[in-house]
């Protein structure tokens, strides 16, 4: 569990943001109206300084195509990005220019996003030189000090990503992303390709250079085992929107959503005789394309109510900090009446 202190200055507000793709009619047998796909369908949340929210859910929910639009690598259809109090959802170009160094992302796989006819110290010397960072003469200093911060010897500079293990690739991402010190890091499964020993060192890096420099992470993952020990919070999103939202270990310890506890029970155990099922819900996610109606999950959801198929429930506070959308958490008296709360 992460018990850092965390900053009570909001970096990052995300108010209602969507991001539909379009379909090709082709690719639908050519006839009918245009289809979109709802990859992100109308999300908010908020990030402090210094925080880490994590965004979890199966593959293909979106969280991927999220953190891209708060990088601005995708262009927002609706809704708003505020960047220490600044709206930046549709900064022109040169904004963004500046904004990219205050927002950074980390790959899951460091060995696409090197460049491998670069050393190590011309792969971490190029953004000091295109964003003119320091005294020309300094720079290679620079280098050899981001390679310090994230735990590798002044040699390493001179090697090509295909000379390094895993592991230290992804310490040479971490220091790519933060050569222009920025306030903001996306990390996207920033751990899923390594090694469990390998994962460890990593997130301890993570953590290490977090509270030095006081950074905020937006942490996409899968991995609930690792979510749980690097976050502060958890966002639980199922095709395109927020289902579940609470501080880690609450929503660890009281999982309020059926999908969240589905989630949960997925996690495996260390004891056979207590393994879990990989993922135990019906059937696979459904296509964002045509998202079914009401609530997305109620065709695999076990307490589905009539209700349920119609209507599309709203968040619910269910503690300090913790929301979910499922009608489950309904106490008004109109609930029964509208569809039943089961016993
Ligand atoms: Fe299940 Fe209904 Fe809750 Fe959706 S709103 S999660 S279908 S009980």
């Amino acid at each position: 569990m992460n018990t850092r202190a965390v900053n009570s200055e909001m970096l990052l507000e995300v108010l209602d943001l969507r991001k539909h793709f379009p379909v090709a009619r082709r690719l639908l047998g050519g006839a009918g109206s245009r289809k979109m796909v709802r990859a992100v369908d109308g999300v908010s949340f908020s990030l402090r300084r210094g925080e880490t929210l994590a965004l979890v859910g199966e593959s293909g929910c979106g969280k991927s195509t999220l953190g891209r639009c708060i990088l601005r690598l995708l262009e927002p259809t609706q809704g708003e990005i505020r960047f220490r109090g600044e709206d930046i959802t549709h900064a022109p170009a040169g904004r963004l220019r500046e904004l990219r160094r205050r927002i950074q992302i980390i790959f899951q796989d460091p060995y696409a996003s090197l460049n491998p006819r670069m050393t190590i110290g011309q792969i971490l010397r190029e953004p000091l030189d295109i964003y003119n960072e320091g005294p020309s003469a300094q720079r290679s200093r620079m280098v050899t000090d981001l390679l310090s911060r994230v735990g590798l010897a002044p040699r390493y500079s001179h090697t090509y990503p295909h000379q390094l293990s895993g592991g230290q690739r992804q310490r040479v991402g971490i220091a790519a992303a933060l050569a222009l010190e920025p306030e903001l890091i996306v990390a996207d499964e920033p751990v899923s390709a390594l090694d469990l020993s390998v994962q460890a060192q990593i997130l301890n890096l993570l953590a290490r250079l977090q509270q030095e420099y006081g950074l905020s992470f937006l942490l996409i993952s899968h991995d609930l085992g690792v979510v749980r020990h690097f976050s502060d919070r958890v966002a639980v999103m199922y095709l395109g929107r927020i289902v579940e939202m609470a501080p880690t270990e609450e929503l660890f310890v009281n999982p309020r959503h059926p999908y969240t506890q589905a989630l949960l029970a997925s996690i495996p155990q260390p004891d056979p005789r207590l393994r879990a099922d990989p993922l135990p819900l019906a059937g696979e996610p459904p296509s964002p394309l045509d998202p079914p109606a009401g609530c997305h999950f109620h065709p695999r959801c076990p307490h589905a109510m009539p209700r349920c198929r119609e209507h599309s429930p709203p968040h619910y506070d269910v503690a300090a900090g913790h929301y979910a959308s499922c009608f489950l958490l309904d106490q008004t008296p109109a609930a029964a009446a509208a569809g039943g709360i089961p016993g």
